[in-house]
């Protein structure tokens, strides 16, 4: 069973799973290997990295040299296709005008979603994070402790691939003995902030990423995976096989046709569909989620954007993974006699408390790294290093004006130039021109450095969606209205990131580049642009307050289920998509116990 089009359904799946990125990727991976009939309904166009990744073509052979536009932010080459915080015939709205309270919403419309792009930075949440509020009295604890997500957490590393290293620091889990892929050296720039960080107290360690640095171990990890299930271990060992180790060379954001890095596309679709069991429907816009007089879930709603005609199709679980906000828009848009505000939203949290991802960045130029021989860093695209939060000793004695911590993430190399490579040259070469502005492009090549902060958000009240009911997208379906307010706590906590930096900075004897902000307001990024939304449909202990439970199965309706962000209870500093894709397997295990048991 493969791709279908909209008419050709079976008469009832056991599951239909909505979205095809990390969380419907995982989502139908875990089902279809164990044996359940999966469909998947995709908003997007087909996609398939292997014929369409633009590995090697050079800058110079793209329009406007690869440089981002509106519909292409991350330039020509990037992977997402109809997809940005702009997408064609897909608009949402902002409650306000001001811009500090807009949220801007990323998708990308095509198989494998946000996957084909993301940085694949991939940390596992810590102990604290998941009972942040028992620690500090701020925000919502999760049901759920780490204990429960660590077996998923190995699972998901072992089948992604994911290299990075244990250092067994605070609330930075190691894992377990060879689940991990050894990390790339560090570049010359991260040495660098590495021995002048030690003399503040930052620590400097190898960065966690979904890039295979050496192949998979295609005997031990299949069977490992699926030990009582030889067909879905000999599945996935075939598909083990075809994933090559990464040759350092070319930008992950096109995609990666040798499947090196993890998208749903290469690691998650492909064997699912060889079991058999995955009928995927591509272009396929859900609209809402189906329901009969007794409040059970029958099925999915959506529209073939190729034809613009109806159709509904039957499932004993409804999954939907469309990306946290979109998951929450569909719920609130499937309204009923039963469920009038949304379904399964009894709770009216349906919506509430979406989060984002603190960010906010700083330069500088340093003065040692001028000069320096030629000397090839391209790596894999992205850090090699990173700064975990480190200051969990001094936040517990009250020290810091803020809740929750930050990772930094780093930016500097003599990666192959790009347009922008040499922006702010000027600054540095005292006018020059001809010869002497060449050689001054040499010896400033590589000595720029920028850090990112990427720090925990606390949920709260102001940030939420709710249906907009005077806009409706090219489909007739109703779109999502944002609210959106960073508090006082972000604020502070991007206040001391630029702080940081900025010691950083002149401890290397650099020089800052951008105005350092001692109030964070400035320095806050807008909400969604860091593009780790969460939240939304969160889960709990309490169906007066929460949507769904801890297996991410909503109160209301117990066969539909939520396997992407939207039951996150908070947002850590760690990058959301691992703990998706753990929680997803999590669930989809649920599922299929339920199924078993005949309590679905
Ligand atoms: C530039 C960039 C960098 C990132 N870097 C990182 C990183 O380093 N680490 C990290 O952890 N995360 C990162 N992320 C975030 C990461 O991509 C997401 O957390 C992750 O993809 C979420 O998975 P998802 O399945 O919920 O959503 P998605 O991957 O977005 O998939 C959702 C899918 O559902 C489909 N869909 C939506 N609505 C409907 C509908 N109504 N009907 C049918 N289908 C629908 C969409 O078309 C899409 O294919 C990054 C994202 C971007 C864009
Ligand atoms: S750097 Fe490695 S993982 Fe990234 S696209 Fe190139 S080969 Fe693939």
């Amino acid at each position: 069973m493969p791709h279908i089009n909209a008419g050709k359904t079976k008469p009832e799946y056991d599951v239909i799973v909505v979205g095809s990125g990390a969380a419907g990727g995982q989502t139908a991976y875990t089902l279809a290997m164990d044996g359940a009939k999966v469909l998947m309904l995709e908003a997007g166009r087909n996609y398939d990295p292997v014929k369409e990744t633009p590995m090697f073509q050079t800058r110079h052979q793209a329009p406007l040299r690869d440089s981002g536009t509106p519909e292409k932010p991350f330039g020509f080459y990037d992977a997402t296709i109809d997809g940005g915080w702009k997408v064609p015939h897909e608009p949402y709205t902002n409650a306000s005008e001001k811009s500090e309270e807009q949220f801007w919403w990323w998708r990308a419309r095509m198989l494998g979603g946000r996957t084909n792009h993301w940085g694949r930075i991939s940390l596992r949440n810590g102990e604290y994070d998941f009972k942040g509020k028992s620690r500090d009295g701020v925000g919502i604890d999760w049901p759920i402790a780490y204990s429960d997500v660590e077996p998923y957490y190995d699972k998901v590393e072992s089948l992604i691939g994911v290299y990075g290293s244990n250092e067994g620091l605070e609330n930075t889990p190691n894992s377990p003995e060879g689940v991990l892929q050894p990390p790339p050296k560090a570049r010359a720039s991260e040495i660098y902030t590495r021995k002048h960080a030690q003399k503040l107290g930052i620590p400097v360690i190898p960065i966690h990423r979904a890039v295979l640095s050496e192949r998979l171990n295609s005997k031990k990890i299949p069977k490992w995976l699926h030990p009582n299930n030889p067909k879905a271990a000999r599945i996935l060992a075939q598909e083990m096989e075809q994933r090559l180790a990464c040759f350092w060379a070319t930008p992950c954001g096109r995609g990666c046709s040798i499947k090196a890095n993890y998208q749903s596309t290469t690691v998650h679709i492909p064997p699912a569909l060889a079991t058999g069991n995955l009928d995927i429907i591509t272009d396929a816009m859900a609209r809402e989620v189906e329901i009969d007089a007794a409040g059970k879930a029958t099925g999915v709603n959506f529209i073939d954007k190729t034809t613009g005609l109806d159709y509904s199709v039957k499932g004993k679980i409804v999954a939907l993974a469309a990306s946290s906000c979109e998951s929450a828009r569909i719920m609130l848009n499937s309204k009923s006699a039963l469920f009038p505000n949304g379904i399964a939203n009894s709770s009216g949290k349906v919506g509430k408390y979406i989060m984002d991802t603190v960010g906010a960045g700083l330069g500088g130029q340093i003065p040692a790294w001028e000069n320096m021989p030629p000397h090839n860093e391209d790596g894999a695209g992205g850090s090699h290093s990173y700064v975990p939060w480190w200051l969990y000793k001094e936040q517990l004695a009250g020290k810091l004006d803020f809740p929750r911590g930050y990772h930094i993430e780093m930016g500097g190399s003599r990666g192959t130039p790009r347009v922008g490579t040499f922006n702010g040259l000027e600054d540095y070469t005292e006018g020059s021109y001809g010869k002497q502005l060449k050689e001054d492009a040499r010896r400033f090549y590589g000595s720029f450095m920028s850090y990112a902060g990427r720090g925990e958000m606390v949920p709260n009240d102001d940030c939420y969606l709710e249906i907009d009911d005077k806009v409706t997208d090219k489909w007739g379906i109703p779109v999502a209205k944002f609210h959106w307010k960073w508090s006082d706590y972000e604020i502070r906590q991007a206040a001391h990131m630029h702080k940081t930096f900025a010691e950083l900075i002149t401890e290397m004897g650099g020089t800052i580049r951008d105005e350092v902000d001692t109030t964070g307001k400035k320095a806050i990024l807008p909400g969604g642009l860091i593009i780790h939304e969460v939240g939304g449909t969160i889960m709990g202990d309490n169906p007066k307050t929460t949507v769904c439970n801890e297996y991410s199965q909503t109160w209301d309706v117990k066969n539909l289920f939520i396997t992407d962000g939207g039951p996150f209870c908070s947002n850590a500093d760690k990058n959301p998509t691992l703990t998706i894709m753990a929680l997803a397997w999590r669930s989809a295990d649920y599922m299929m116990d339920e199924m078993k048991k005949g309590n679905i």
